[in-house]
């Protein structure tokens, strides 16, 4: 067991849990699992400082399901997220983790979808709620004491949610739980309202915050790219089209990530190893004196495998998947600029991550600079490049001792040099795609199409059709959001600030729940939060504008 779960085992964790981690092939607890699990697991009250990419999903979730009674068929452990998509993530993440313990149930409750089946999972008796609050304050409001059993409650992405403007359904959903539960708050920032809800709602709560000493970083180009997480595989493959490098290193998160990455390159050509905590100090010493000298040019690895590899070769690291925090960035990309030489480093972001980005940059006192996806010309001439560079010290001497062969072959085939040259060139070339067309055939992906939404951000299989998908996505509105429509417009005599001061108003919504609103001539289009949208319509149902009826609708682009 130790050996599988390797820092995991040490928190006396439910042994179906433990090994629930081992087979998601976590090797090491993250900063902020190290220090929120024990005060979890202890039933303090916590506020963890972190954002989306810490791992503060497990952080809070192993210790919950340790502390429940598999047995009691009753909600037991509240979870509040600010969006569906969130909501969803982190009850996916816990049915994973609960793989292993018979009889757990987790329950998905979030706005737009039929609150029969919701409710009455949770009357079946599911241990583990996932609620955004406006839902979740709908079913209070059908039965108030359906959470009265709760005794574990967890606030995720506490300032998501209060810039969604979910402070009063916090207060109602507070007030519908036992006071002597235990709560942990999760935040990426702690502004002063996020205080001042732990202070009210909180027990001499510990604090826990990833420590961020300022990190030096030299010598090192570094730079991220925006990508989903089903495009990773085709983004690496992509930039390792135009990257001149000489050995580079790549780090995921987990043992099967390593060997799934490991393998898309090997098929590609490149010789590429994984290296991971599975693999024996024997065969992890072969992998790296290959690296060494030039059998290998590639290593994916976790971080926990990496350690103390230094390869003096290594010209580039890849950050595939995100480190925990920015010691642990600074960290890898150390692998590269040994020895005084120029090093470059490559990010890759999802967009649920842009703020884990932030912080490196901040930590590291540089800015990350973003690129894009080469395009099919880059690639073209990415290849022709390496071709020239593989062909040129050929030439020197070859026509002193080819140059006949050449002069009979042409004759007795009867064709120019050009023909036969050609002919060669495709040979050795083996059906690379060396024209612009071809390349862009043998492209999934849509280069410069930088995800902005976070809904398509989940771990999962390649997916090349991802990018015909985003070219057709309209205007894409930010997580949590929905688009509704009013046939008021600019000819009506609307301006953005009268429907912004009557939704305000009427709605009683707090500023920053409302996103963009577009005024048109004949009609005007306004971002309101997802969660609770039918009640807050219903709300806004004999709102007057301007003298006329708002009548404010759903917008559906499709
Ligand atoms: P989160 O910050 O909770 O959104 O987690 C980010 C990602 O890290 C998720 O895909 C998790 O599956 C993964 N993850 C969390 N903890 C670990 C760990 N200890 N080792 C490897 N991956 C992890």
């Amino acid at each position: 067991m130790t050996q599988e779960t390797g820092g995991f085992a040490a928190f006396n964790l439910n042994p179906n849990i433990l090994a629930a981690v081992a087979a998601t092939g976590y090797e090491e607890p993250s900063a902020i699992q190290q220090q929120s699990i024990p005060i979890i697991m202890a039933g303090q009250d916590m506020i963890g400082q972190a954002q989306t990419g810490t791992g503060k999903t497990a952080a809070f979730a192993l210790p919950i399901l340790h502390r429940i009674d598999p047995a009691k068929r009753e909600p037991q452990a509240l979870i509040l997220a600010p969006t569906r998509e969130l909501a969803l993530q982190v009850a996916t993440a816990f049915e994973t983790y609960a793989k292993q313990m018979p009889g757990v149930t987790v329950v998905a409750v979030y706005g737009g979808a039929p609150m029969g089946p919701q409710l009455k999972a949770i009357r079946n008796g599911a241990q583990i709620v996932v609620a955004t609050p406006g839902r979740l304050c709908d079913h209070l409001r059908r039965d108030e004491k359906v959470l009265a059993t709760v005794n574990h409650l967890v606030l995720d992405e506490a300032d998501e949610m209060l810039k969604l403007g979910f402070m009063d359904d916090l207060e109602v959903i507070f007030k519908a739980l036992p006071a002597t539960r235990q709560t942990v708050l999760f935040s990426a920032t702690l502004p002063q309202s996020i205080r001042a809800i732990a202070e009210r709602h909180l027990r001499d709560p510990q604090h826990v915050k990833i420590q961020t000493k300022t990190q030096t970083v030299t010598a090192i180009e570094q730079a991220h790219l925006l990508v989903h997480a089903d495009q990773k595989t085709s983004a690496v493959l992509s930039l390792l089209e135009v990257e001149d490098f000489d050995a580079l290193i790549m780090f995921v998160r987990t043992k099967q990530a390593t060997l799934d990455l490991a393998s898309a390159l090997e098929a590609k050509g490149y010789k590429a190893a994984a290296l991971n905590g599975d693999i024996a100090q024997n065969q992890r010493e072969r992998v790296i004196d290959s690296l060494k000298d030039g059998r290998l040019d590639i290593v994916v690895a976790t971080d926990v495998a990496a350690r103390g590899l230094d390869v003096p070769r290594i010209t580039h690291v890849f950050n595939v998947d995100m480190p925990y925090d920015p010691e642990s960035y600074v960290h890898r990309i150390g692998r590269t600029g040994r020895a005084g030489r120029e090093g470059r480093a490559l990010l890759l972001v999802t967009p649920r991550e842009r703020r884990m980005l932030q912080v490196i940059e901040r930590v590291t006192g540089q800015k990350v600079a973003e690129v894009r996806l080469p395009d099919s010309q880059a690639v073209l001439d990415a290849r022709i490049k390496k071709l020239t560079n593989s062909l040129s010290p050929l030439v020197a001497d070859a026509e002193a001792s080819h140059g006949e062969l050449l002069d009979r072959l042409t004759a007795d085939i009867g064709c120019t040099p050009r023909a036969l040259a050609a002919a060669l060139l495709r040979k050795a070339t083996n059906g690379q795609a060396l024209t612009l067309a071809a390349i862009e055939k043998e492209r999934p992906l849509v280069p410069n199409s930088a995800p902005r939404g976070d809904r398509a951000d989940r771990p999962s299989g390649d997916r090349p059709d991802r990018g015909d998908r985003e070219r057709r996505a309209p205007m894409p509105l930010a997580e949590g959001r929905a688009r509704c429509r009013t046939a008021l417009g600019a000819r009506d005599g609307i301006a953005a600030k009268n429907l912004l001061g009557a939704i305000l108003n009427e709605g009683g919504l707090a500023r920053e729940a409302i996103g963009r609103i577009q005024v048109r001539d004949s009609f005007s289009l306004v971002e309101l939060p997802e969660d609770g949208l039918e009640r807050l319509l219903a709300k806004l149902k004999d709102t007057r504008v301007a003298g006329k009826q708002l009548k404010l609708r759903r917008y559906r682009e499709d």
